[in-house]
């Protein structure tokens, strides 16, 4: 309850779907910032907590490791709102240096080592059972050190309940793999591993890789750079609620399409990328085995998180 007494809130950073943030610091120490980010409570949730801000904090509250933005704190304040502070990251987020083509150049060893620190965040959230089930460049924070935290727990949810019915309406649209877009209820860490590759092929093209305007487009667009799924590559797709796809299928894509588009990242990184992309979640590479991939000790070696470069 006395929380709140140990920050001073200051300007307003920023404002996101369901928060607002503002800049802090600590009463005692005004030289230690943080973000302090204010949850809009929708008004169905009036005797509580918004669900969704609930399950931001918990899931946060759990995961403490260098890859993933931690939480320092958390309040309500008298307007019933929930207050998260967190740490302060004020360099900005991926999206902003892959945008930036003209002011951020980087290349291989540097899209290995952001990738490397996505993986472990990724790998820590699962092992944890939690699913972040967001996963975008924008939601990939950069501190001082170079250190790439992910953030923005606000979807993230438990999967220890297995059979437990969930919603197939998260993920931004771009990084949304094909289970969800087919409606699956059930659904699991396969999920945010296609997400890490979209990041993945957007860290190398520099530009998201499938940007559907609608939900129709957006299995369009899987079918023209992937394939299409079918009953053949992926058991049991065609009983998914909303599997519909266009005509006239295309066949899965090979190895040399996509060593001609994402070439740059070498054969181990191109072969990486595509485990991350199969259609069928059951086949798609996990966290654990991504971290074990021979990627990551092929040259390039990742560049160390302090060399890395930084918005302009
Ligand atoms: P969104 O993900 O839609 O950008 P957020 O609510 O996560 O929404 O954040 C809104 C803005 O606030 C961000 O774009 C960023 O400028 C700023 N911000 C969020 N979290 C932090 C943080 N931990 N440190 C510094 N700035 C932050």
């Amino acid at each position: 309850e006395d929380e709140k007494q140990k920050y001073i809130k200051g300007k307003k950073l920023g404002e996101g779907t369901y928060a607002n943030v503002y800049l802090g610091h600590l009463r005692d120490s005004p030289s230690t910032l943080v973000a302090i980010k204010k949850i809009k409570v929708q008004k169905e949730y009036t005797e509580g907590m918004a669900p969704d801000a609930i399950r931001e904090l918990k899931h946060l509250q759990e995961l403490s490791h260098p890859n993933i933005i931690s939480l320092l704190s958390v309040f309500s304040s008298k307007d019933q709102n929930l207050n998260l502070v967190l740490e302060f990251l004020p360099l900005g987020d991926l999206e902003m240096l892959i945008k930036d083509v003209d002011g951020v150049r980087y290349g291989a060893a540097d899209i290995k080592a952001w990738m490397g620190m996505l993986t472990r965040a990724i790998w820590f959230c699962h092992e944890n059972f939690v699913l972040h089930r967001d996963i975008k460049p924008n939601n990939l924070l950069i501190a001082a050190d170079g250190e790439v935290k992910l953030a923005d727990f606000g979807l993230a949810r438990s999967f220890s309940d297995p059979y437990r019915v969930m919603t197939s309406n998260v993920i931004t649209r771009w990084y949304r793999p094909p289970e969800l877009l087919f409606g699956a209820k059930h659904y699991s860490g396969a999920v945010d591993i296609w997400s890490v590759g979209l990041v993945f092929a957007e860290l190398v093209i520099r530009t998201p890789y499938m940007a559907g305007d609608t939900e129709v487009h957006q299995v369009n667009l899987i079918c023209q750079a992937i394939g299409t799924p079918n009953e053949d590559n992926w058991p049991g797709v065609s009983k998914l609620p909303e599997y519909t796809v266009p005509e006239p299928p295309n066949p899965i894509r090979g190895r040399d399409h996509y060593l001609g588009t994402f070439g740059t990242a070498g054969p181990e990184g191109v072969d990486l990328l595509m485990k991350t992309l199969i259609l069928d979640p059951r086949k798609r590479i996990t966290a654990r085995e991504m971290l074990e991939h021979k990627w990551w000790s092929s040259d390039p070696k990742p560049t160390r998180k302090e060399e890395l470069p930084k918005k302009s």
